[in-house]
């Protein structure tokens, strides 16, 4: 099946870059980043800071890099991170923080909406004792598993941490979904954190990039680690490109991912196997009879509809490269294949 044939909603990072993006990488004016001369890269990096409420940006090719050199600015070998059990930055990074960072996790369990309630916090922050590693910074995410953290909770939160004097970092690799789903401006999703790391390659449509934000002292210390973990990159404005692209033109459209996810939830409560959780921003999570997740997303796969099954539980995610008809589709497929079974 052609590619174009297909309803990929395995995850937001599917997306191919448009027409529109090609030519604005095909354009950009380069020079050598690791020198500051790319000023496409400034440009990327300054229109983020400006967007979010910060002195400063830097660019990265992925965001597992900019949580990563986030972490490792923040703290030292021997530090501690506070971080949800569930946070991308804990659980789907390869332990980075602490193979390459010497920086120990303390993972704590969430609230059913994503937050972690404000007494774990308080209570995991360790005393200053030498049997203790000493904590030092709380790393949130948002949006986690699709769902909007509350602004209100964020600032509690971070006020928190910032009165036991602990820095702040928030994973917003889809953090242009939060404010969308919100209504507010992207900044105000930043405010009380220390720093922030947004995903340009998912749903905001780019190839490649995320771009680490913070003080103008933390991006210049942040240089460091991101040339240890191999992200300084030269001509990088061809990749800077898209994603300026992607912030012009792709974040008022979220809101169309999030209702084709409100569409897709719609149609498969429909179903009397299924369990729905969501929509979550662009998310759907189906939870399916265990026994027949293999048979759905190989039947699906046959229809050209792609999943991702985490038995039980079943992603669907919407973005840029699928639109209503598509859903239409999915749920169609969904049916088919319990109507036999
Ligand atoms: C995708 C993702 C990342 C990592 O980004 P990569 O570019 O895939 O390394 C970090 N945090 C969250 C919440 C993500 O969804």
């Amino acid at each position: 099946m052609a590619t174009a044939d297909l309803v990929d909603l395995r995850s937001d990072t599917v997306t191919r870059p448009t027409a529109g993006m090609r030519r604005a990488m095909m354009d950009a004016e380069v020079g050598d980043d690791v020198f500051g001369d790319d000023p496409t890269v400034n440009r990327l990096q300054a229109l983020l800071a400006e967007r979010l409420g910060f002195e400063a940006g830097l660019f990265m090719p992925s965001g597992t890099q900019s949580n990563l050199t986030a972490l490792m600015t923040h703290c030292q070998r021997g530090d501690e991170v506070l971080v949800g059990q569930q946070a991308h930055t804990y659980r789907y990074e390869g332990g980075g923080a602490a193979v390459l960072g010497s920086i120990q996790p303390q993972p704590l369990e969430h609230e059913p909406d994503g937050s972690i309630a404000l007494e774990r916090i308080a209570a995991a922050i360790k005393p200053d004792d030498p049997h203790f590693a000493r904590t030092r910074l709380l790393a949130l995410e948002n949006t986690i598993g699709g769902k909007v953290l509350p602004l209100p909770y964020q600032h509690a939160a971070t006020d928190l941490a910032h009165e036991r004097g602990l820095a702040t970092h928030l994973d917003g690799a889809r953090l242009f979904n939060a404010a969308v789903a919100l209504g507010v401006a992207p900044h105000e999703v930043a405010t009380g954190f220390d720093s922030v790391s947004v995903c340009l390659s998912k749903g905001l449509g780019a190839p490649v990039g995320s771009v680490l934000l913070g003080s103008r002292e933390f991006i210049d210390r942040a240089r460091r680690p991101r040339k240890m973990l191999g992200g300084s990159l030269r001509q990088a404005g061809v990749l800077a490109a898209a994603g300026i692209f992607a912030l012009e033109h792709h974040v008022a459209r979220l809101a169309e991912d999030h209702a084709n996810a409100q569409r897709l939830a719609d149609g498969l409560r429909g179903i009397e196997e299924l369990s729905v959780d969501g929509p979550h921003t662009n998310m759907v999570f189906v939870t399916v009879p265990a026994a027949s997740v293999g048979a759905l997303e190989a039947f699906l796969h046959g229809h050209g509809i792609l999943v991702l099954a985490r038995s039980p539980t079943v992603r669907l995610v919407t973005h840029l490269d699928v639109d209503a008809a598509g859903i239409e589709r999915a749920v169609a497929a969904f049916r088919a294949f319990f109507a036999r079974h």
